[in-house]
């Protein structure tokens, strides 16, 4: 019988569907037995408190459970639970997890080619980044660097471009980053190092104290919904964009190959669909819960300011200067930058035109 009229099928209800046919093996693998449940863990780099983020995964895990008639179900545990939220990766790779819900920059220590799957400073916009990883090519290149981890990867989600965070002084040029003590972690932290900050890597959770207590004197963290969250504006008012270092990062549902190798095909294709569909929904829910956010930090007296178009001009310059020299280093790492490179080329001259002409005309500055 054809997939579609499994499909069709098991929408008459679970017992229906089980019982009319089995949906088609993958050779070789093991495939779950009549009216038994897949059970798998879910593990998230995030904690529950932020909801578009961590949300994400749990939406993934509903439309799951719907689309198999609640037949393949994930718990899912938010950073900590089941390990750290920087051993995703490795718990999936090991099958601590069978599935992770993370971003790919966060372990560029393994490979520095993994932030092409997340973002990297002057990149892609959410658009371009998932247009480049679903239709340009961009997933193959990715999976390609996975299967040195035995893991599978699916878009999952996206913040859009994010702010460049909370300063508690003015930034009137490039100059004024020299010697800066600022919270700003991987390919960011890099660049912004190289205009000459002193940077720092600082979890989540420790960023508040750290910030008052005058250790750094600014961080970024992601835009106003989740800002507003963790307090920064109550102890630097100044709020600067854009966050040039995340034009658009992507996150990632990983899964362990095997057990991957281990699902019916009808169950793969509902996990990608899952995973497309839930990762549309977090950026929906950015876009609705970002602009009061914004409006509710304005009424506070937070200052918003635009970064000064020196600094603008000097990070791009630094940022492009990086990627560049990462790729005269790495020929793995070059095969990936030089295919990205050329889509955003292309994506920027045409997005630089209808695009950015109607945002300028509509709701610019
Ligand atoms: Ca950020």
């Amino acid at each position: 019988m054809k997939r579609r009229d499994f499909l069709g099928r098991a929408g008459l209800g679970a017992a229906v569907g089980a019982a009319a046919c089995s949906p088609s093996p993958v050779p070789g693998a093991r495939v779950p037995s009549r009216g038994k449940k897949i059970r798998w863990r879910l593990a998230s780099s995030f904690p529950r408190a932020l909801d578009t983020i961590f949300g994400c995964a749990e939406v993934f895990a509903e439309r799951l459970k719907a689309m198999t008639d609640g037949q393949f179900e994930l718990r899912v545990h938010p950073a900590g639970e089941l390990v750290p939220g920087l051993q995703v990766m490795d718990a999936v790779q090991q099958g601590t997890a069978q599935v992770g819900h993370t971003c790919s920059y966060y372990y560029t220590g393994k490979n520095p080619a993994l932030a092409f799957d997340t973002c990297v400073p002057f990149g892609l916009t959410a658009r371009q980044q998932t247009a480049w990883l679903m239709e340009a090519g961009g997933l193959q290149l990715i999976h390609g660097l996975f299967a040195d981890f035995g893991i599978l990867t699916f878009p999952g989600g996206n913040t859009g471009t994010q702010m460049g965070g909370w300063f508690k002084n003015d930034i009137n040029s490039a100059a004024d980053l020299k010697g800066l003590k600022m919270r700003i972690p991987g390919m960011g932290g890099k660049v912004m190092s190289r205009l000459g900050a002193s940077v720092q890597v600082i979890a989540g959770g420790e960023i508040y104290p750290a910030l008052e207590r005058g250790a750094i004197d600014a961080t970024e963290w992601v835009g106003p919904y989740d800002d507003e969250k963790l307090g920064f504006y109550k102890v630097a008012k100044n709020y600067y964009y854009p966050g040039w270092w995340e034009p658009g990062p992507s996150l990632s549902f990983y899964v362990n190959r095997k057990a991957w190798d281990s699902l019916p095909k009808s169950y793969q294709a509902a996990f990608e669909q899952a995973a497309f569909a839930s990762g549309l929904t977090m950026q929906n829910r950015y876009d609705v819960l970002n602009p009061p956010a914004l409006r509710r930090l304005l009424s506070k007296g937070v200052e918003l300011r635009p970064f000064p178009q020196d600094l603008m001009d000097a990070a791009k310059r630094e940022s492009q200067a990086m990627l560049e020299e990462e790729a005269s280093k790495d020929k793995a790492y070059a095969k990936i930058y030089n295919h990205w490179k050329s889509y955003r080329t292309e994506a920027f001259e045409w997005f630089g035109k209808a695009e950015l002409a109607y945002a300028k005309a509509a709701f610019g500055d």
